[in-house]
């Protein structure tokens, strides 16, 4: 059974490491968290997951790393400077401010249940910078609030520095922060946060085939290689579309409290490359966009076999890695009943994603062979450079089998006397908490099969 409360995964990620309120210690900064020794890792793996499908795995994506603090100007033609806003409201009763678009009842306060509510205002969503010596505290950058208005401004880089043909796609992970006027739901809305986005651009006569080729791409990929159940994702479909879309859809995840956005999948016109290029009245544009006169580039592709150039559509694929994380520890988690009144807490991770690969875990402490076959074990097992292998030498056997456990470990490795009389060793599985003997130079090969699952 999937976690019933998000309550459940914030105790267990403080409790082993997984996330922490960011600046704890100083009472806490709302919206920002901080990831610990496994919380970094299962990130890691998620990111990982995602590159090697969206880049690895194919001949037409490309990889980008571009700076978190850009140009203004970037911000301005992107349209955020003038439009990023949601529409904040305040109760007059007991001072909640709220984003009126995500009230349980736009007439009534979400706090306290107050119906005198102020006007909605407009409230800017970019967290503005003042950079360098001579800024004297104005806003003259932006931490960027998504990756992707940073792809779009680096088109022509990458296909001069890769040529390709259309379609072709880049693909982004990276921070995006936003003044989000109420940061909830834990890890679900935070103002400093990870997007894994991917920009794919083709020709305009091709985006309703890539716009409805990516959402089943992307819904795949979260059972594949998420593990999420099929029947816990749904497609939302924007019903009130941005100006610039043509389609847009939200895939969601069937959190304990419902149905919320994990991902999206947009297509939106030639708005991003027809907003940041030189000479736009040179190209018939669909999208409506704001005059460019500092731009410095034509962001458009050459044909060559038409001879035509021309400014491609994007589809959009725009995924939350913290919300993806999230997902996956709401469904993995589980609590057993193993009878006589004893229980145990696990994360059925699919073993690629697990923190930790596998720990080996020395049964007798005082007998140097057994540490050394130990720590032999775990040198073999870290060079097969699959992850974090841990030697666990501490505690007893039944507190280290619940720890590894509940962080989603999917083997134990136990070496004890009897390895050192007939060379074997007991391997553990955490799903079925069977165990077995097996010969230590079998224990790589086994692991290797294991994490592929
Ligand atoms: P929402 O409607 O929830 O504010 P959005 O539609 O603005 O999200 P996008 O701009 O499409 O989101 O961003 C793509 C993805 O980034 C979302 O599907 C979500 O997983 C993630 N995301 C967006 N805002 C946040 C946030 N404040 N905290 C964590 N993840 C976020």
């Amino acid at each position: 059974m999937p976690a019933k409360s998000v309550n459940d995964i914030v105790a267990l990620c403080k409790r082993r490491g997984f996330i922490f309120t960011g600046s704890e210690i100083y009472g806490g900064l709302g919206g920002a968290y901080d990831y610990g020794p496994y919380g970094v890792e299962l990130m890691r793996n998620i990111r990982n997951a995602w590159w090697n499908s969206m880049i690895y795995a194919r001949n037409d994506i490309e990889g980008l790393d571009a700076a978190l603090i850009s140009n203004r100007l970037m911000w301005k033609y992107s349209g955020h400077e003038g439009s990023f806003s949601d529409p904040l409201v305040e109760c007059k009763k007991c001072g909640a401010r709220m984003r009126q678009d995500k009230m349980k009842d736009p007439t009534k306060c979400d706090n306290c249940g107050s119906t005198e509510i102020t006007e909605p205002r407009a409230y800017q969503l970019m967290m503005g910078l003042s950079i360098g010596a001579m800024a004297d505290g104005a806003i003259n950058a932006y931490l960027r609030p998504e990756t992707a208005t940073t792809t779009y401004v680096n088109f022509k880089n990458v296909l001069d520095s890769k040529p390709h043909k259309l379609p072709f796609g880049i693909a982004q992970i990276g921070k995006a922060f936003r003044n989000e006027i109420s940061p909830r739901g834990f890890v679900f809305r935070m103002r400093e946060f990870e997007q894994a986005e991917m920009q794919y651009f083709v020709n305009p006569a091709d985006d309703e085939k890539y716009f409805e080729y990516w959402k089943k791409t992307r819904l795949a990929w979260w059972t594949d290689k998420l593990g999420i159940p099929a029947e816990k994702l749904r497609f939302l479909p924007h019903v009130k579309l941005a100006h610039y879309a043509k389609a847009a859809v939200d895939i969601e995840y069937a959190f304990p409290d419902g149905f919320d956005e994990v991902e999206g999948v947009h297509n939106r016109q030639d708005f991003d490359l027809g907003s940041h290029t030189k000479a736009q009245n040179e190209f018939k544009l669909s999208a409506k966009v704001l005059e460019n006169k500092d731009s410095t580039t034509k962001l458009s592709y050459s044909d060559a076999q038409s001879g035509e150039n021309f400014i491609p559509y994007v589809i959009e694929t725009a995924m939350g890695v913290n919300r993806a994380m999230l997902a996956v520890m709401i469904e993995s988690y589980d609590e057993e009943d193993l009878g006589d009144g004893k229980s145990r807490t696990v994360l059925k991770l699919k073993p690629w994603l697990s923190p930790v690969k596998a720990a080996v875990i020395p049964l007798v402490r005082n007998v140097p062979e057994i540490v050394d076959l130990s720590n032999k074990i775990v040198d073999e097992l870290r060079n097969l450079g699959i992850g974090k292998i841990e030697l666990e030498n501490s505690g007893n056997i039944g507190k280290n089998y619940r720890r590894h456990d509940e962080i989603g470990t999917p083997v134990c490795v136990t070496v004890d006397h009897q390895t050192l009389e007939d060379g074997t060793v007991t391997i553990r599985y955490r799903d079925s908490m069977e165990q077995e003997r097996i010969k230590t130079n079998e224990v790589a090969k086994k692991l290797l099969e294991i994490v592929k699952q």
